[in-house]
């Protein structure tokens, strides 16, 4: 793994092409499948003009990898969907202008879960991403290339986008840091949708300190996204002894509780002090997210139509046949079963059946945790309940579908939650999640920061 340092202590006495260049020899050489598109030429005419020293900012010469759901302009975005396989936005995301302003280089844009709805990134139309540490598992989804470009040496910093946990798992199955902003602290602007109530792009990193710059670069002010909260972030290193629950609800099985326990043991021998608090609506959580993401999936995924953009047919037919054709043939299974489910509890006889009450259960989960972060300054939990998962060794979507038990709380919350590496059981990365109150990552990442020194020496 690379981190920003490292990398510019390289930059110093070599050219920032060729460190490129090597980054897309491994690549190229590459099983891990972390990438559905590279741009290379755009990349190596950025390096050059570093080497020139026609670019500055706070990430100048440093690459980047991209979820393929955030928007490029001129570089193609799928979606890991066949519906958008030669879809080229003809904008920028806004996280994506903070990146060019700041000189970052876009290596190319990572594979993903169709329209990021999976665990495992076995979804992607573009093929399975692999787990840098063993090839046969996956690398965790959505954001599985993001996660396995860091783990794999294909890039220093990246972006995902997290909906039920996305971010968190990937980073956690491959070892690296991974956060999920604070609802609105980063504009959506440019992120194709999923659940828009529940999605934050976030920053993914090899280490705390450079997830922590990142988040600085691509938080902030932005009009264009409604939902936009309309603040900066600027991290501030905080050496409190905070107070940490551990959160009852959540756990994992014996492998990852263990890890755990001695992750909690390390933190309370640093000096700080450990409660345990109790969220009684969680059990009601995943069944509660899975009706509202699927819910506005189903309305997101409408605009689909092969009329406008992404996916058509040559031959037109009546209007409902084309619409109906163009959607079997251009989406995937799982996103079909979303789309039905979401249908389904959206429509007038179930809507307050399902939807409304997954609705009231998500003001019982923020009141959860609003009263434990009133105790705490900051929440503890394994990220995944489980190692990383054999490709395939999830065959029926619900297992799959609660393996998200942990991370999908905090999105209903809107809270921000960060996995950090606890090191290796049987040469497999574990991640433990650090969940926080709204718009107080600062905490996290300085807590992060602290526990990341003593893994590393321990685990
Ligand atoms: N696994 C969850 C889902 O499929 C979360 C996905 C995500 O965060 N994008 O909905």
């Amino acid at each position: 793994m690379i981190t920003i340092d490292e990398w510019k202590e390289r930059l110093e006495s070599e050219k920032c092409y060729d460190l490129v260049c090597e980054i897309y020899d491994r690549i190229e050489k590459s099983k891990l499948n972390a990438y559905i598109t590279l741009c290379k030429d755009l990349a190596l005419k950025e390096a050059e003009k570093y080497d020139k020293g026609q670019k500055s900012g706070k990430l100048a010469g440093i690459p980047i990898a991209i979820k393929d759901c955030i928007s490029t302009k001129g570089i193609r975005t799928t979606c890991g969907s066949k519906m958008l396989e030669n879809y080229i936005p003809p904008f920028d995301a806004h996280v994506i202008e903070n990146l060019k302003r700041e000189g970052a280089i876009i290596i190319g844009k990572t594979n993903m879960d169709e329209f990021a709805m999976g665990t495992t990134t076995e979804t992607s139309y573009f093929g399975v991403v692999r787990n840098p540490y063993d090839l046969s598992r996956v690398a965790g989804g959505s954001s599985g290339g993001s996660g396995a470009c860091l783990g794999g040496d294909e890039a220093v910093l990246a972006l995902g986008s997290d909906t039920g946990g996305s971010i968190r798992c990937p980073a956690s199955f491959c070892g690296v840091v991974g956060l999920k902003p604070t609802y609105g602290l980063v504009s959506r602007y440019g992120l194709i949708p999923y659940a828009n109530s529940l999605e934050q792009i976030g920053p993914m990193a090899c280490s705390v300190k450079d997830l922590a710059l990142l988040l600085e670069i691509i938080a902030g002010k932005d009009e264009r996204d409604s939902t936009n909260a309309g603040r900066e972030f600027k991290f501030e290193y905080c050496s409190k002894k905070f107070k940490v629950g551990i959160v009852k609800e959540m756990g994992g099985n014996e492998e990852v509780n263990s890890r755990f326990e001695e992750a909690v043991e390390i933190i309370k021998n640093m000096g700080f002090e450990v409660g345990e608090v109790s969220m009684p609506s969680f059990k009601y959580a995943l069944a509660a997210y899975y009706i509202i993401a699927t819910g506005e999936a189903s309305s997101n995924l409408a605009r689909y139509d092969g009329v406008r953009y992404g996916f058509a047919l040559e031959e037109l037919d009546s209007w409902t046949k084309y619409f109906s054709k163009v959607r079997s043939l251009g989406f995937g299974e799982e996103v079909k079963r979303r789309i039905m489910l979401g249908t389904y509890a959206l429509s007038a006889g179930y809507y307050g059946k399902y939807y409304l009450k997954a609705l009231k259960v998500r003001t019982l989960v923020k009141r959860d945790f609003e009263s434990a972060l009133a105790k705490y300054d900051l929440l503890i939990s394994p990220t995944m309940p489980a190692l990383p998962f054999k490709i395939g060794e999830l065959a029926d979507p619900l297992t799959m579908y609660k393996m998200d038990v942990n991370t999908v709380p905090i999105n209903l919350a809107g809270i921000p939650a960060l996995s950090l590496p606890a090191g290796f059981i049987k040469s497999l990365p574990v991640g433990i999640q650090i969940m926080g109150n709204y718009f107080e990552e600062s905490k996290i990442l300085s807590f992060a920061m602290d526990l990341e020194k003593v893994f590393k020496e321990v685990f």
